[in-house]
Formats: structure tokens, C-alpha cells, sequence
């Protein structure tokens, strides 16, 4: 028994250092807060974590654009096409789904109900933006007129929302948010790119070994940076826990509605999806999710979904064995368009805004806010706190005022963390399901090739 222990910790060290650097992480930050360091010295402090994200984003563009257009060059047409059907219905429904849990929690919780508890930070801009603008950057944003610049930046210049964006820049710190890629843009590139290059046949054969190659490659390099998470991810949560304001401040309405989308993210995450996935699969959906506690937990380090894509990819392939075919076309889209935790946190938000402004919402505009909160995860980039910033769509659809979001940029930095977790959860269980359902499609082309292979 003492070697099954050994193989036991020798197959679970990653896990177990990583859930080791929350603890300390927790631990260590708390112990800081007393000294008050500056500025400067909480910056020096979180350095190592700050490594960790500029790693992970490093490899974020040439893993989403490698992946996408192999899985898809190497899935025959109609596999590709049920694939993605079914993918984008999970999303869909799942989202539905977390939109609806968290509406029934706002409205039993009611949070912001009784007098206003703080007032709002006015701000001069953020008015103007018009829903409507907000879902035409969404569309613009699919098709990035420079496929260079949209490496390199995360919306579009003529973006309305930009003004929020940066509002919300100046209110919360967040560090290096908007440094991104347009990820929506480069991933409608990536799958029209593949889909091409699977019906190129012989001609597109080079490039497509390219980008297999570029693939395996860059999951080489995740596999080695993979042993540096645990020590970015330890001070990225000790510097966030340094530098936070008093607790004391998130009493009374602020604190219901925390309690509010925490309650909610539990219940889609624990519940409702493992749930599905247990009925879509009839297998246990907990020993799968224990396979993916690594990248659940740097989504929480990182508030970032696109930054924990590496790591998401590693926990599905090496521990849960999910084929690659399916990992690799469904995991970029996903971590991209498949929001649950943002989802359900713009609706308890938004309904949590009318009620701090006496606005007693009819069943009409509450279908808005489900199917703008819908639509404004799917426009939020998965960077730290960009669901905010897309929260403008959800609040002007239904006359609420924007400047109110201001009201909630308080705990905005933790919950970010929590819907960041439930987003990769989603991503991944969608991945689970979605191969269990194209299983068929899987062996058929596994048959087709050996066929070939012994043709030839
Ligand atoms: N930070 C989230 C993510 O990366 C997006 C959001 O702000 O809701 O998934």
C-alpha cells in the first residue's frame, strides 16, 4: 500500500501543489495585510504571478489559431458540422440555463431591495452607448479587418464600448486587461481557415502538418510551464488578497448581491451542470471534474479564461482522455463564446441595478436581460472583468442607468474569479458531452483511416 500511496502522489503532485499555493496563497496574503505595503512593493511582491499570466497569454494565440484549424482540417465535413451543432447547443442551453438559475436567486434573495446603500460615481460618457452598438462590435469583432492587429488588441477602434472600457479601467485597477487578442476574431478566422484546408485534400497536406506541428509544440512548452503555475498562482491570489480594500466596506446591499451570484455559480457549477453532463453520459461527473481542478484552479488564480486555455487543454487530453479531435475544435470556441458564470452573473446584476433603483421589472424585460445577458457573455473576451464592461448591453436594454455599474466594481475583482472558474467548468464538461455524443462520427473516421492506411 505504501507504493499505491506513492503512485497516488506522484500521479496527483500538480494538483497537489496547486490547490498547496491557494492555501498559502490565502495564508500569505492575509499574514501581509497588517504591514500595508505600497504600491510599489505589492507590485515587486506579485511579480512571479504576473510572470504567470504573460506566460500563459503567450501561448494563448498560436494554441487557439493551431488548434482550430487542425481539428478542423482533420475532421471530415459532416463530422465537423455535427460537432459544432452540438456544441454551440450545449452552449446555448447551458447558458439559458445559468441566466435562468441566476434571475430565480436575485429575485428570491432580492438584494438591493430597501434604500440605496451607496451612491453611484458619475461618469460623464457612459451613457451614450446604445445596445444596439454593443451587438454591431460584437459582429465587427468576428471579422477583424487585419488579422495581424487583431493579435495584438482586444476590441475594435470604432468599438462604442471603449469609453466604458476605459472608465472601467480608471475605476479598477485591473492589471493589464486589455492586453489580449480580438480571440472572437481570430477564432471565426482559424475554423473558415481549417475548414478550407480539410477540402484542400492533397494541396492543403504542408500547411496542415504546420499547424499540427505548431500545436504539439506549443503543448510541449504548457507541459513546462505547467510546473510554474503553482508559484505564479500562490502570488497572484496573495497580491489580489494584499491589495483589496477592507472587507468591512461589502456590508448590506453589496454583500447580498455577492452572496446572491455566489449562491448562483454554486448551483450551476456543482449541480446543474455535472447534472447534465451525468444524464447526456451516465458517468460520474465529480471524477471528471477532479481531473480538471488544475485548470479550475488558475482559472481562479487568473480571472482570465483565455489565459487558462493551456492548462484547460492539459487536464482534458492527459488526465480526462478527452480525444483531441474534439478538445481542439471545441475548447477555443468555448473558452470564447461560452459563458455560463458571466451569463449568470450580468442577469442577478442587472436585476440587482433595478432593484437598488425601485424598478420593478415586467416579464418582458426580464426575458430582455435573459437574452441580452446571453449575448453579453458572449461578446465579454475571456480577459479579467471584461463581463463588466459588456454588462452595458444587459443595463441599456431595459432603461436601466450605466453608470450604476459602478455600484458593483467593488467586489467585481473576486466575483470575476468565481464566473471565470464556472466559464472553464462549462468549456470543459461541453467537451466531455460533446465527445461522448460524436462517438459515433470519432470511430467512424478512426475505421476510415486504418482503412487507408492498409489500402496504401
Ligand atoms: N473573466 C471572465 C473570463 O475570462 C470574463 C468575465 O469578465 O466575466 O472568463
Amino acid at each position: 500500500s505504501k507504493k499505491s500511496l506513492k503512485g497516488f502522489f506522484r500521479r496527483n503532485l500538480f494538483v497537489l501543489f496547486t490547490v498547496a499555493s491557494v492555501v498559502l496563497g490565502v495564508i500569505l496574503g492575509f499574514a501581509l495585510r497588517p504591514h500595508n505595503l505600497s504600491m510599489r512593493e505589492i507590485k515587486y511582491f506579485s511579480f512571479p504571478g504576473e510572470l504567470l499570466m504573460r506566460m500563459l497569454k503567450m501561448l494563448v494565440l498560436p494554441l487557439i489559431v493551431s488548434s482550430l484549424v487542425t481539428g478542423i482540417s482533420s475532421l471530415d465535413r459532416r463530422a465537423s458540422g455535427k460537432m459544432g451543432v452540438r456544441a454551440v447547443v450545449y452552449y446555448m442551453v447551458t447558458t439559458l440555463i445559468a441566466v435562468f438559475i441566476g434571475i430565480v436567486i436575485v429575485m428570491i434573495i432580492q438584494p438591493g431591495k430597501g434604500s440605496r446603500d451607496s451612491p453611484t460615481v458619475k461618469s460623464g460618457n457612459i451613457e451614450s452607448i446604445q445596445a444596439t452598438d454593443a451587438f454591431l462590435d460584437l459582429i465587427r469583432n468576428m471579422f477583424p479587418p487585419n488579422l495581424v492587429e487583431a493579435c495584438f488588441i482586444q476590441i475594435t477602434k470604432c468599438c462604442f464600448c471603449c469609453d466604458l472600457q476605459e472608465t472601467v479601467e480608471e475605476t479598477v485597477p485591473v492589471s493589464g486587461s486589455s492586453a489580449g487578442v480580438n480571440a472572437l476574431g481570430l477564432v471565426v478566422f482559424s475554423m473558415c481557415f481549417g475548414l478550407v484546408i480539410g477540402n484542400m485534400k492533397e494541396q492543403g497536406h504542408a500547411l496542415k502538418e504546420f499547424f499540427d506541428c505548431l500545436n504539439e509544440a506549443i503543448m510541449r512548452l504548457v507541459a513546462v510551464i505547467i510546473w510554474y503555475a503553482p508559484v505564479g498562482i500562490l502570488f497572484l491570489i496573495a497580491g489580489k488578497i494584499v491589495e483589496m480594500k477592507d472587507l468591512a466596506e461589502v456590508g448590506g446591499q453589496l454583500g447580498m448581491y455577492t452572496v446572491s451570484v455566489i449562491v448562483g455559480l454554486l448551483v450551476h457549477g456543482l449541480f446543474v451542470l455535472p447534472l447534465l453532463y451525468f444524464l447526456v453520459t451516465r458517468r460520474n461527473p465529480y471524477s471528471f471534474i477532479g481531473g480538471l481542478l488544475q485548470a479550475l484552479i488558475t482559472a481562479l488564480g487568473t480571472s482570465s479564461s483565455s489565459a487558462t486555455l493551456p492548462i484547460t487543454f492539459r487536464c482534458l487530453e492527459e488526465n480526462n482522455h478527452v480525444d483531441k479531435r474534439v478538445t481542439r475544435f471545441v475548447l477555443p470556441v468555448g473558452a470564447t463564446i461560452n459563458m455560463d458564470g458571466t451569463a449568470l452573473y450580468e442577469a442577478v446584476a442587472a436585476i440587482f441595478i433595478a432593484q437598488v433603483n425601485d424598478m420593478d421589472l415586467n416579464f418582458g424585460q426580464i426575458l430582455t436581460i435573459s437574452i441580452t445577458a446571453t449575448a453579453a457573455s458572449i461578446g465579454a473576451a475571456g480577459i479579467p472583468q471584461a463581463g463588466l464592461v459588456t454588462m452595458v448591453i444587459v443595463l441599456t436594454s431595459v432603461g436601466l442607468p450605466t453608470e450604476d455599474i459602478t455600484l458593483i466594481i467593488a467586489v467585481d475583482w473576486f466575483l470575476d474569479r468565481l464566473r471565470t472558474t464556472t466559464n472553464v467548468l462549462g468549456d470543459s464538461l461541453g467537451a466531455g458531452i460533446v465527445e461522448y455524443l460524436s462517438r459515433e462520427e470519432l470511430q467512424n473516421q478512426d475505421a476510415d483511416l486504418r482503412n487507408s492506411v492498409i489500402e496504401e
